[in-house]
């Protein structure tokens, strides 16, 4: 039998990106999974994954607590109940501090830490209301380890998902709760290369791919990360060989931060 057989997984920020390598994964390993994400065509992306008849796709803005409370009743609605619920949807900008927005500073707020709580409220909700457990993955980010320059919305936004996992794991743990975080480190994806592009002609005109080049020789593994491998950390945390981790915060990147 395959881990996540019995399992109902939500992942937000699904379409694209780590969120569709995770989906990938565990439609892979089994599960029915509903990717959520907010502009795109989250259809086509659940419909691209390798098992569609096990897979969904929802329109959910995580810092709108009505949709977020649809996501999870759709799911249920679906596949009859949420077992797995990973919360990765999130946004980024890099600006100096004197040019960065109110506007920025609370959309990034908003969707990187609200979102997270609101989705992990939820979930716990439902979760509780079966009885039976359940796994909430939170991401966080290399930026929740260690503030970057001309991120400290995002790296405040980070920092409060680690500070709301724990609290949350130690509330939900007599519940057969599971609630942790990842720190991805520098992975192959549209927000990577928005970064590459933004501090590359911040911190000294970089060309295209130049910057995450040579950010990634500072990496003991010499290679930026993929989805994939932000993947096996998840399906590990929402398996039941995860049965007694809560509360933590760790890192998937190669190495970079060993913190
Ligand atoms: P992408 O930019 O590729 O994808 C972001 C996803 O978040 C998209 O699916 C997007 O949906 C969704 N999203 C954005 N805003 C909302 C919202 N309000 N409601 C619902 N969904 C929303 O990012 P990555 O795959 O790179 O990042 C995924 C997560 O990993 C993020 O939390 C990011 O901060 C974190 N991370 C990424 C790192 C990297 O190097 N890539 C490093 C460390 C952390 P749509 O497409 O519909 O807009």
């Amino acid at each position: 039998m395959k881990r996540f057989e019995d399992s109902t997984v939500v992942i937000t920020g699904g379409n694209k990106g780590i969120g569709f390598a995770l989906a990938q994964r565990f439609v892979e390993e089994g599960a029915r999974v509903v990717v959520a994400s907010v502009d795109a065509d989250v259809e086509d992306a659940a419909a691209r994954l390798d098992a569609p008849d096990r897979a969904r796709g929802f329109h959910c803005d995580v810092t709108d607590k009505s949709q977020v409370e649809a996501l999870y009743g759709f799911a249920s609605a679906e596949f009859g109940g949420v077992d797995v619920s990973v919360q990765n949807a999130g946004i980024i900008t890099i600006a100096k501090v004197e040019d960065l927005t109110e506007g920025e500073w609370d959309a990034t707020l908003a969707v990187n830490t609200k979102g997270v709580f609101l989705c992990c409220q939820e979930a716990i909700r439902r979760m509780r209301a079966q009885g039976t457990g359940g796994r909430l993955i939170n991401t966080a980010s290399g930026q929740a380890r260690s503030g970057f320059i001309y991120t400290p919305h995002y790296a405040a936004s980070k920092f409060g998902v680690v500070g709301l996992t724990q609290s949350l794991a130690k509330e939900v743990a007599l519940d057969g709760i599971t609630v942790n975080a990842i720190c991805p480190g520098i992975i192959e994806t549209d927000m990577w290369d928005y970064n590459d592009r933004v501090w590359g002609k911040m911190l000294g005109d970089y060309g295209p791919g130049e910057l995450m080049q040579a950010w990634v020789q500072n990496i003991p593994m010499k290679r930026a990360g993929r989805g994939s491998d932000v993947a096996g950390l998840v399906a590990f945390l929402a398996s039941d060989d995860a049965a007694y981790i809560t509360g933590q915060t760790i890192n998937v990147d190669g190495g970079l931060i060993m913190s």
